[in-house]
């Protein structure tokens, strides 16, 4: 399903400064005219084939579909495509399409840093130079990200306005597209923002519903329900497209319930009483906001789910009733890591484990002759730092310890080696 001139029925839209409209007009000509470009096709279908990874498998889980009593469960594993997780489809797709378009610089936001670490790649695959804006404070807590991105030859801008998180890096990196877009292409992470861009990234991630639909046709699986986890929608929405515009089968988001129901304890924008319509960052969705229209604190155990907004079509389907959306508490994510890891030795991302969970909760009232397909979107290999401390404090902790003492201890000998040089 496209857009009618960026909207989907009243949400979407492109409420940006004037500077931003030529690159926005620029981008939605090219993306129109290469995505029937054969050319452009081919060299894609290549990179996904031999760089990516594709196409990713659609898993039988036997041992779940036996425990949980219902529907047969098929797992689709985008966790297996290179650099762990689903964003980099849309991250080689908006980069192919740079340099078409004869960009040689990319610009990305990230909170995370999953999204910057995809596009950092794609720039070192495609020789493109790269800068990831990222706030102050999630470059602090997110590390290994960090260093994975310097590794693939990205700069990260560390961004000191406002909170010094991922909606301030959003604003500086629209910022520099606005001012360098000669040049410049920014890649968005997500299916939100302004158009054309949440139909660009849905047409890019559409490769994981396309491939899915494939699967169970040749392999003759009736599904019952589709399941994908929902921060601002790039996985489900490319997961559902293909099934949008029919009846079946059943499409269900899960949303982070973070600890609870309170304003601060979640990320429900869907599901939850603090969901409002505004207009934020470019696109008119729903959105978590307080009585001044002010995004409000959310929460969420897996921060790719840790967002105030959600994707404008996805909004749309959810207010229409085509997509239903479920809220799965941290908690229940972290049974579902568990679940799927002992049962059927695959390791969740915290954000896909919400999918997963959702998934356990349906799955008997599906027909077992039906299937239950669980979008996969990452690994869980990420994720160390935050399930280790639950799942083994002390022996994390003591870990942890030992760490800085082996860095300390390799200093002295370090420093000992330059002294005696
Ligand atoms: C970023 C991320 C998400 C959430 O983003 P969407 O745009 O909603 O897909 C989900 N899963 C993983 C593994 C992620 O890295």
């Amino acid at each position: 399903m496209e857009s009618t001139d960026g909207f989907f029925n009243e949400y979407g839209g492109k409420y940006v400064a004037e500077v931003l409209r030529r690159p926005l007009d620029e981008l939605e000509k090219a993306f129109s005219f290469y995505m029937k470009d054969a050319d452009f096709l081919e060299e894609l279908r290549i990179i996904q084939r031999d760089y990516i990874g594709r196409e990713t498998p659609l898993y039988f889980a036997p041992t779940a579909t036996k425990l949980l009593g219902g529907a047969q469960i098929y797992i689709k594993l985008e966790g297996l495509a290179n650099t762990g997780a689903h964003k980099i489809n849309n991250a080689i797709g908006q980069c192919v399409l740079a340099k078409k378009m004869g960009k040689t610089r990319i610009i990305a936001e990230t909170g995370a840093g999953q999204h910057g670490l995809a596009t950092a790649a794609a720039c070192a695959k495609l020789g493109l130079e790269c800068i990831v804006y990222m706030g102050e404070i999630d470059v602090r807590r997110q590390q290994p990200n960090v260093a994975a991105m310097e590794l693939y030859g990205a700069k990260v801008c560390a961004v000191t306005s406002g909170s010094r998180t991922l909606k301030d890096a959003v604003n500086e990196a629209m910022r520099d597209w606005a001012a360098n877009f000669e040049n410049t292409h920014y890649v968005l992470g997500s299916a939100l923002g302004p158009a054309p861009f949440p139909d660009i990234v849905r047409e890019f991630q559409s490769v994981i519903g396309n491939e899915v639909k494939r699967q169970c046709e040749e392999r003759g699986i009736k599904i019952g329900a589709m399941v994908a986890c929902v921060g601002g929608g790039s996985n489900s929405i490319g997961f559902f497209n293909p099934f949008i515009d029919q009846k079946e089968p059943r499409l269900i988001g899960a949303e982070a319930g973070g600890i609870g129901l309170g304003i601060g304890e979640n990320a429900c924008r869907m599901t939850g009483d603090a969901a409002r319509e505004g207009i934020m960052q470019g696109y008119k969705s729903c959105f978590l906001l307080d009585e001044d229209g002010q995004a409000l604190p959310t929460r969420s155990i897996s921060a790719g789910l840790d967002y105030c907004g959600i994707g404008p079509q996805l909004a749309a389907l959810g207010k229409s009733g085509r997509i239903e959306f479920t809220a799965i508490l941290d908690e229940e994510a972290l049974n579902a890591v568990r679940f799927f890891a002992k049962n059927e030795g695959i390791l969740f991302a915290l954000e896909s484990a919400h999918a997963g969970a959702a998934a356990m909760k349906i799955a008997r009232e599906i027909p077992c002759d039906q299937a239950v397909i669980i979008n996969m979107s990452g690994r869980g290999d990420k994720d160390v730092f935050i399930t280790s401390p639950v799942f083994r404090p002390e022996e994390w902790n003591r870990f942890l310890h030992a760490e800085i003492e082996r860095l300390e201890c390799n200093k002295d000998i370090h420093d000992a080696k330059i002294m005696t040089k």
